[in-house]
């Protein structure tokens, strides 16, 4: 097994709240810049920025792992990341249609903008992506794992939007393998020995994205090779 520098949640210019210099290539010649290996970009409830952040991502010689960051109806937030782009859009497809039909008010939350690989303007998305949908957090993690994908709560120790603000407690019988959690918030988690655990910045700007700083495991270099480690559970 290898160990990666990696970011594994970093927000598009399709997330309203990100700024709109977070481009496929300037999010791809930034992590380069920084030394790191492997990213993901996981925009709220959407992966359509992911085809042409791939592109980008591997014309840098990054290593690649498609992921979304979801809202469930519990307004816990969940990345969930894939070994393709095509089965996380096939899942965003499927999440697209669980977010009430409330309109992004672009004034107010900022564009949503879906790029190619050129960093050009495809479209504007005119629904607001970060709401809750309608998915419980078990519905999530079950249709995640539908198409082969890894659920990873996200952010653990925040104050916010988080399995442990939100519930208290990491349900058992979601049977995760690996959570997410801030680097700079002390973590206390009740048997922490049991998760792989991935720090990330969650950057919405490129000068958050992470320096060189954080590694996660890697069978192979690549998506699969992450996703294998990311999915193995810990001996208990
Ligand atoms: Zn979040
Ligand atoms: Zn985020």
């Amino acid at each position: 097994m290898q160990r990666l520098a990696a970011d594994l949640h970093i927000h598009s210019c399709l997330s309203p709240c990100a700024d709109a210099e977070m481009t496929p290539n300037n999010i791809a010649a930034m992590a380069s810049l920084k030394g790191l290996e492997a990213i993901a970009v996981c925009d709220h409830n959407s992966a359509l920025n992911l085809p042409a952040c791939e592109k980008a991502a591997l014309r840098c010689g990054l290593v690649f792992l498609p992921g979304l960051e979801v809202t469930t109806s519990e307004e816990v937030h969940v990345l969930t990341f894939f070994a393709d782009v095509e089965s996380a859009l096939d899942f965003g497809e499927r999440l697209y249609k669980s977010i009430p039909n409330v309109m992004n008010k672009p004034e107010f939350f900022g564009e949503q903008l879906v790029m190619n690989e050129a960093d050009e303007l495809i479209r504007v998305e005119n629904k607001l992506l970060p709401q809750a949908s309608a998915l419980t957090i078990d519905e999530l993690v079950n249709a995640c794992r539908k198409f082969n994908g890894v659920p990873v709560p996200a952010h653990i120790n925040r104050q916010a939007h988080s399995l442990l603000a939100n519930l208290g407690f990491i349900p058992p019988e979601l049977k995760f393998t690996a959570i997410e959690a801030y680097s700079w918030i002390p973590l206390s988690v009740e048997n922490s020995e049991r998760y792989h655990i991935i720090y990330d910045s969650d950057a919405h700007c490129l000068g958050n994205i992470s320096e060189r700083e954080h590694f996660v495991g890697a069978y192979e270099k690549s998506a699969e090779g992450i996703l294998a480690y990311l999915k193995e559970s810990k001996p208990f």
